[in-house]
Order: structure tokens, then C-alpha cells, then sequence
């Protein structure tokens, strides 16, 4: 298989140009190529004893500024497909494109530097590292990718802030109610400026209260960090606040 490279400097926003080309003519259609398009993909988990298709050709687009809800029965594939949106495993086949990358194509080491740039997680359950305060949560990505660590801090300590958690940057996630978790989940998301955020049941542990104040901080920081967002969900309150809801049922999106 033929691989490309990573290249963070080719994936820097070029849609200002497109936004300006649309709006200086109102007659003219202007096609905005799609953010995420996914192409034919299937997932079939083969364990040598059990063999598990998940779904096959599915396709989807997903633009640029678009908040998206993936809605359906629990085993419909919605976290895997938010992890094959995400490179963060790969499809059995078909292919997904973010932004100008073909991100199955990237080499292990560009993908996962892709993945560290252009993409802010939020998984299921927080995936916190308890042995780590929330600031060193927050920080951890871009550590990874090489922030010297004084920076790190300083971005993290600010998007903590945003996210209301100022005054627990030193409680380690035990430490944490799980509304607080959610925040310090979201803020470990957005640290690296991704242009795409993939949530895997951000609020499927969190009472109803709790649940809608972060679902009010998504749509905001959706808005405000000029995201585009795929947020998996069962919540009916979340779907209702994203502007398109896909729904996953029996290997189809409807
Ligand atoms: P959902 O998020 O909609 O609840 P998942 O994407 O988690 O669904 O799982 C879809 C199906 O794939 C389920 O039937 C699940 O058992 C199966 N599955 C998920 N991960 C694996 C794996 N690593 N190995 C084998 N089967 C898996």
C-alpha cells in the first residue's frame, strides 16, 4: 500500500479562502468539500473463533463547523466508527479522508501524529490516568507531541480555566466528581487545537443535571474553538442540540 506523510503545515485551514469565494457571490454555488468523508467502510472483528461484522460500505460526510450526534442500539458500531473516524484503528475496508489526508495511508508515525494534531478524543468513561493531576491530564497530549513543558502547562492551566476547573488543576481524577471528569476530559480534548472532536458517550455516566452543564460547555466550545464535532450518544437532549443526528442500525446509517 502506497503511503503519504503527515504533513501539519498542508492541513492548516484553507476554508477562510472558501467561506470568502461563497460569500462574495451569492449567485454562484461554491461546493465546500467535506471536512470527514468515509468511504465504503467496514469493520469485521475476526477473533479466529467468532467473526463479527459490524458494518460494511458505510459512507458518510461530515463538514467543516458541522456538531453531529451518531445515535443507535448499543453493538450498532457507533465507538467503532467514531475510533475509524479517528485512526485509531483500521477499517477492514473502504477509507476515510479528514481535511486533505487519506488517514489510512499515513504511515503508523503520521497517523498517530495526525491523530495527536488535528483530533481532540473524548472517550468513554474520561479514560483519565489517575496517577496524574487534572493539569497533568490536560497537558498529556501535548507533551506527547513534543511541547516543551513550561508551554504545555500554561496552555493547559488556560483551557482547564475555560472549562471551569481552575480551582482542581491539582486533584488528581479520584479527586473528582465525574461532572468534573467530564470537564477535565473535555479540556485534555481541546488542548491541542484539533479541528475535529470525537466524543464517545461524553455524558453517558453523569446524572441529568450535571449531563445538560456539559452539554451546554460542548455546544460552546464546539462554537467558540471552531469545531467540527462527532459526538456519540444516547442521550436524546444532546442529540437534540447538534444540528444533524446520524442514526447506526443494523450495519446502515440513516
Ligand atoms: P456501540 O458503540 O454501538 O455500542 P461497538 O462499536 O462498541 O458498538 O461494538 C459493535 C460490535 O462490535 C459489538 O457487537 C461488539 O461486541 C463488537 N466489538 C467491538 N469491539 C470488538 C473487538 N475488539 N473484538 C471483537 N468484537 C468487538
Amino acid at each position: 500500500m502506497s503511503e503519504t506523510r503527515y504533513n501539519a503545515k498542508a492541513s492548516t485551514r484553507s476554508d477562510a479562502a472558501i467561506v470568502e469565494s461563497v460569500s462574495q457571490s451569492s449567485s454562484r454555488v461554491v461546493s465546500v468539500p467535506p471536512l470527514v468523508r468515509a468511504e465504503l467502510l467496514g469493520k469485521t472483528y475476526d477473533s479466529g473463533r467468532t467473526r463479527v461484522v459490524v458494518f460494511e460500505n458505510l459512507s458518510l460526510e461530515i463538514h467543516e463547523g458541522e456538531m453531529v450526534a451518531v445515535v443507535g442500539p448499543s453493538g450498532a458500531g457507533k465507538s467503532t466508527l467514531l475510533h475509524l473516524l479517528g485512526g485509531l484503528d483500521r477499517p477492514s475496508s473502504g477509507s476515510v479522508k479528514v481535511a486533505t489526508f487519506d488517514i489510512f495511508k499515513l504511515a503508523d508515525v503520521d497517523l498517530a501524529r495526525f491523530r495527536n494534531r488535528e483530533i481532540g478524543f473524548i472517550f468513554q468513561f474520561h479514560h483519565l490516568l489517575p496517577e496524574f493531576t487534572a493539569l497533568e491530564n490536560v497537558m498529556m497530549p501535548l507533551l506527547i507531541g513534543r511541547a516543551l513543558r513550561r508551554p504545555a502547562m500554561k496552555r493547559a492551566a488556560e483551557v482547564l480555566r475555560s472549562a471551569g476547573l481552575e480551582n482542581r488543576a491539582t486533584h488528581r481524577p479520584g479527586e473528582l466528581s465525574g461532572g468534573e471528569q467530564a470537564r477535565v476530559a473535555l479540556a485534555r480534548a481541546l488542548v491541542g487545537r484539533p479541528r475535529l472532536l470525537l466524543a464517545d458517550e461524553p455524558t453517558g455516566d453523569l446524572d441529568g443535571k450535571t449531563s445538560e452543564s456539559i452539554h451546554s460547555l460542548l455546544k460552546e466550545v464546539h462554537a467558540s474553538h471552531n469545531l467540527t464535532s462527532v459526538i456519540v450518544t444516547h442521550n436524546e437532549r444532546l442529540a437534540s442540540i447538534c444540528d444533524r443526528v446520524l442514526h447506526l442500525e443494523d450495519g446502515r446509517l440513516r
